[in-house]
């Protein structure tokens, strides 16, 4: 049996997709921020741990299942695809080929924040995987050099109202704050409020973290990186036994095969036939001070008006320790292009972003910071709002981990080292991965029968 790699079901599901899209009913462009105070977890108690182990490990053949060296190819080379490569390398499989379409890192993986935190995603299902991923952050930063490999830093997290620029009350008085940077000198800031501190919050290089990891998994376990596009999962008897390449029709042996494929993951019919993944467009800029020395580590979340009236923005900015500071915001829902290569920023809300450099900042205005970069990405976003990470349901050996949101470059480690587990061991035990099991789309389908 063959599983094309086609648009048309996607395309079919277009017009339902629409209307299931979350539509952020506060004026929050994509994160939601800590509330105050944040609210407790509470351990999950011994039979419901029980029950999750059972279900976790019924899915992929019984925990009991020995240790076995695997082929495993992963498809899609984002933080995603990276840190399950890195995790099942690491943990022993025989043989990891990771297959990308474009460039490693080329898409949101390269392009994001890299923003970091502890405890913004407690008291909801995130919250394990969230806490695990931070202490995984903190632990790779130490084994690969993160601080110089890829701008790992703990920094703090900032709330900052800015007044609209010529409004009566942009005299604001945050200037008497201490709080406030010094460069933050625009002078419509109000004070701000602290969202997280270097205990809780970090940064990296979303890019570099992506890259750096393939390399240590490439130099230290032979990890193979082969550029080419995934086109179907070669799947026989009911098991997945290879990969094949759209170019030359190459098929890469596999005994599991990981689909990990951002926002293109349901390209793939054998994971549209149970869920759906829609993108959310989102744009960043990256500037470079002339005096980066200026620019202290502090991590800025924005509300924003570009005029009184107007609608009120949430733009994050996050200076990084290469001497850069990187802006996103202006996120809108939209159809995701084939070709990673060929996702452009729009130039109204590029043209928002440099706006609000200009407002925060006399080191970030126009002719003061050099133009790095000007770019978009998609978030990939799943209709109940939480990543999908498991084995898919009826095809032993197929596993698939998308829908990361907005929270894939701290999500990614404990994504990939739970996953590593739950294809050679059968279960996890790093995070478990029950409430992200792809199996859950069709208890709901069924529920809904
Ligand atoms: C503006 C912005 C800012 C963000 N900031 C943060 C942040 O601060 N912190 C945070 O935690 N998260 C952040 N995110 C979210 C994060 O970037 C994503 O959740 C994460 O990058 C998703 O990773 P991925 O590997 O699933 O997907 P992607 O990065 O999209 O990777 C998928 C890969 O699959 C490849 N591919 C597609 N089709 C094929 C095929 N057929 N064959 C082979 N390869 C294929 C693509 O080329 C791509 O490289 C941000 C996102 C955006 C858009």
């Amino acid at each position: 049996m063959e599983f094309q790699n086609s648009n048309k079901k996607k395309k079919e599901n277009k017009s339902r997709k629409i209307k299931m899209l979350r539509v952020p009913a506060a004026p929050v462009w994509f994160r939601a921020r800590p509330r105050a105070p944040l609210p407790i977890r509470s351990p999950p108690t011994r039979a419901s741990t029980a029950a999750m182990e059972s279900e976790s490990a019924a899915s992929t053949g019984g925990r009991g299942e020995a240790r076995a060296a695997k082929r495993v190819v992963v498809c899609g080379g984002g933080v995603i695809g990276a840190c399950t490569a890195y995790f099942l390398a690491k943990n022993g499989a025989a043989q990891v080929t990771v297959v990308e379409k474009s460039a490693v890192a080329c898409a949101a993986s390269g392009k994001a924040g890299g923003f970091l935190a502890l405890d913004w995603c407690d008291g909801g299902p995130l919250s394990a995987l969230a806490r695990a991923s931070f202490h995984l952050h903190r632990s790779l930063s130490l084994l690969l050099d993160g601080p110089n490999a890829y701008g790992y830093r703990p920094l703090d997290t900032l709330s900052v109202p800015l007044l609209p620029a010529g409004s009566s009350s942009a005299t604001a008085a945050a200037g008497a704050s201490p709080l406030l940077p010094t460069w933050v000198d625009g002078g419509t800031a109000r004070p701000p409020r602290t969202l997280g501190t270097v205990e809780t919050t970090a940064q990296v290089h979303p890019q570099l973290f992506t890259r750096t990891l393939l390399a240590a998994a490439a130099a230290e376990h032979g990890v193979e990186v082969v550029i080419g596009e995934a086109e179907r999962v070669e799947v026989e008897g009911g098991r997945a036994v290879a990969v094949v390449l759209k170019e030359g029709g190459r098929a890469i042996a596999a005994d599991a095969v990981v689909l990990a494929l951002g926002p293109w993951s349901d390209r793939f019919p054998l994971v549209s036939s149970l869920f759906n993944v829609s993108g959310r467009k989102a744009h960043s800029i990256v500037l470079r001070p002339k005096d980066p020395a200026a620019i202290t580590p502090h991590a800025l979340f924005l509300s924003y008006q570009p005029s009184p009236g107007s609608k009120l923005l949430d733009p994050e900015v996050y200076p990084r320790p290469t001497g850069e500071v990187y802006i996103c915001g202006m996120s809108k829902d939209c159809e995701v292009p084939d070709d990673p290569e060929q996702i452009v920023g729009e130039r109204e809300a590029i043209r928002m972003l440099h706006k609000v450099a200009d407002s925060l900042s006399s080191h970030l205005k126009d002719g003061e910071a050099e133009v790095a970069a000007e770019q978009a990405c998609f978030l990939p976003c799943t209709d109940d709002g939480l990543p999908v990470i498991g084995a898919i349901p009826g095809v032993e050996g197929c596993f698939v981990a998308t829908g990361h949101s907005c929270w894939g470059i701290l999500n990614g480690p404990a994504t990939g080292a739970s996953l590593a587990e739950l294809i050679l061991d059968g279960r996890s035990t790093t995070v478990d991965l029950k409430p992200f099991s792809p199996s859950r789309f069709l208890r709901k389908r069924a529920n809904q029968r």
